[in-house]
C-alpha cells in the first residue's frame, strides 16, 4: 500500500454550495489525474498554461495549489493490481470539490465499467457541458464557424448509458422476453438483444435548471431542450414536457417560451428573459450547421447530447480543441473531451488544447474570469499566428507545426 496522499500545505478547499454555485479562495487545492497515453504530455502543457495565466490575471494574488492524485495505469503502479481508481482519489475530489483530469485508459475485458463512468457515477456529476465555440484561424469544415458560440447540458447519469441491458440467448433475456411479449403485448423478436432507457424527471429537471441557470448568470439569450419526443414519447418527449415545466417552476419571470414570443405575425422582445425553446433531434443537427447562432445553451438527454458534443466540436475545430466538464451538486471534474490516443504516448506532439481549454472552463466555472479570458487570448493569438500542433497544421496552410510543449509556450507568450 502506498503512502497516504498529503494534499500541498497552505492551499484551502473552494466554497461549494451546488453546481454552477461555487467560489474559490485564492489559494485553491485543486486535485488533478495526470491520465494514461498522451495524459502525460498534455498534462504538463496544460499547467505550464494554466499557472502563467492565473500569474498574468492575478499578479501573484491568486494561485492553484495542484494536488496530484492517481487513477489508472498510475494508479496501478502505485496501489497495486486492479487499483484503477483508488477510494483516496475519489476522497480527495469530494473533498477538494473541483478537479481536472487528463485521458483514461478504459481497461478492456470483464467486470470493468469505464473510469470515466465511475468518476461520473460515484459523484453523481450529473450534468456534461461542452463550451464549444471557435478560435479564429482555426481550421474548419463549415464556411462560418465563427456563428458557433454554445454550451452543451448534456445529461450525464441516466438514459440508454445507465447500463441495463440483456444479450440475446441469456436466462435474463428470456425472462425479460417472457415478461414483456406475455404480460406486456410486445411482439419482440426472440432472437433480440433489450435495453432499458430511463429517463426520470429528477434528473431531467435538475439537468435543465442547471442550463437555465448557467444562461441567466451568463447573460445567454436562450436554452433550446433538445430530444427526440415524437417517437419516445414518454422517455425523450417527457425530457421535453419537463424542461419547460422547470423552467417555468423555478425560474418564472427570468424565462419565456419561444411560443410565447410569437404573437401572430408580431414577435415580442424577450427582454432580459431567457427564450426557452425545443428542437426534435435530427432537425437541430440540421439547424446547428446552417444557423448555428440561433442556438446558445443547448440541453440533451444522454445520447443525443454525446452525438452533438461530437458534431459541434468538429465544426470548430475537432476534438483536439474541445473541452469538457462533468457538474454535480457537490464536485466538478472537468477533462479533454478525447482519450489517451496511446500511439502518440511520450512523443511530445499531440494537441493539448482540449486540456487547456477545460482549464479555462474549470477557472470560470470558479470565478477566475480573467485567468480564463487570458488563456482564451492566448491560444486564440497562437493559431491565428498559425503555431499549432501537427493536428492542425495538416489542415493550414503556411502553418508552423511545433510540439505539445511548444504550443503550451506560444499560448503563454501571447497571454
Ligand atoms: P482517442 O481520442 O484516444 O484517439 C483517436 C485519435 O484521435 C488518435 O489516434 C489521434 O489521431 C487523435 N487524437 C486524440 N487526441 C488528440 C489530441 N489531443 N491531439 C491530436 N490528435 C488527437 O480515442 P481512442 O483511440 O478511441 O481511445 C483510446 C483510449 O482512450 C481507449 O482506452 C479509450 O477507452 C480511452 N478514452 C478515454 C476517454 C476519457 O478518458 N475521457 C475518452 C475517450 C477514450
Amino acid at each position: 500500500m502506498a503512502d497516504r496522499l498529503t494534499p500541498p500545505a497552505g492551499g484551502s478547499a473552494i466554497d461549494y454550495e451546488r453546481a454552477f454555485r461555487v467560489r474559490s479562495p485564492d489559494r485553491p487545492v485543486i486535485p488533478y489525474i495526470e491520465g494514461d497515453g498522451i495524459g502525460p504530455d498534455i498534462w504538463a502543457a496544460a499547467r505550464r498554461v494554466f499557472d502563467a495565466a492565473v500569474a498574468a490575471a492575478y499578479g501573484g494574488r491568486r494561485e492553484v495549489q495542484w494536488f496530484e492524485v492517481f487513477a489508472g495505469e498510475k494508479a496501478i503502479a502505485r496501489y497495486g493490481a486492479g487499483m484503477y481508481l483508488p477510494d483516496e482519489t475519489l476522497a480527495a475530489i469530494r473533498d477538494w470539490r473541483v478537479a481536472i483530469k487528463g485521458p483514461l485508459t478504459t481497461p478492456v475485458g470483464g467486470g470493468f465499467r469505464s473510469l470515466n463512468v465511475t468518476l461520473r457515477q460515484e459523484l453523481d456529476l450529473y450534468c456534461c457541458i461542452r463550451p464549444c465555440r471557435w478560435y479564429e484561424g482555426t481550421p474548419s469544415p463549415v464556411r462560418h464557424p465563427e456563428k458557433v458560440d454554445v454550451v452543451i447540458f448534456r445529461e450525464n447519469t441516466e438514459d440508454v448509458y445507465a447500463g441495463i441491458e440483456w444479450k440475446e440467448g441469456t436466462p435474463e433475456q428470456g425472462k425479460v422476453l417472457a415478461f414483456l411479449n406475455g404480460e406486456m403485448g410486445t411482439r419482440i423478436p426472440a432472437d433480440s438483444g433489450i435495453g432499458i432507457k430511463p429517463i426520470s424527471e429528477r434528473n431531467t429537471k435538475r439537468l435543465v435548471a442547471a442550463a437555465i441557470q448557467y444562461a441567466l448568470d451568463k447573460g445567454r439569450r436562450s436554452v433550446t431542450i433538445v430530444h427526440k419526443g415524437n417517437i419516445m414519447k414518454y422517455t425523450e418527449g417527457a425530457f421535453r414536457e419537463w424542461g419547460y415545466e422547470v423552467a417555468a417552476e423555478k425560474f418564472p419571470g427570468h424565462t419565456i417560451t419561444e411560443a410565447h414570443l410569437s404573437q401572430g405575425d408580431r414577435q415580442l422582445d424577450p427582454g432580459e428573459r431567457v427564450v426557452i425553446k425545443d428542437r426534435i433531434a435530427d432537425a437541430m443537427f440540421q439547424q446547428i450547421l446552417l444557423r448555428p447562432d440561433e442556438y446558445d445553451v443547448i440541453a440533451l438527454p444522454n445520447l443525443n447530447g454525446d452525438y452533438l458534443s461530437d458534431a459541434v466540436a468538429a465544426q470548430v475545430g475537432g476534438l483536439g480543441m474541445a473541452p469538457g466538464g462533468n457538474i454535480g451538486d457537490t464536485a466538478a471534474v472537468f477533462e479533454a473531451t478525447h482519450g489517451t490516443a496511446p500511439k502518440y504516448a511520450g512523443l511530445d506532439k499531440v494537441n493539448p488544447g482540449s486540456l487547456i481549454l477545460s482549464g479555462a472552463a474549470m477557472f470560470e466555472y470558479i470565478g477566475w474570469d480573467d485567468a480564463k479570458s487570458a488563456i482564451q487570448r492566448g491560444m486564440e493569438s497562437a493559431i491565428r499566428d498559425k503555431i499549432v500542433t501537427y493536428d492542425l497544421a495538416r489542415q493550414m496552410d503556411g502553418a508552423t507545426e511545433v510540439s505539445c510543449s511548444a504550443f503550451a509556450e506560444a499560448i503563454v507568450q501571447r497571454l
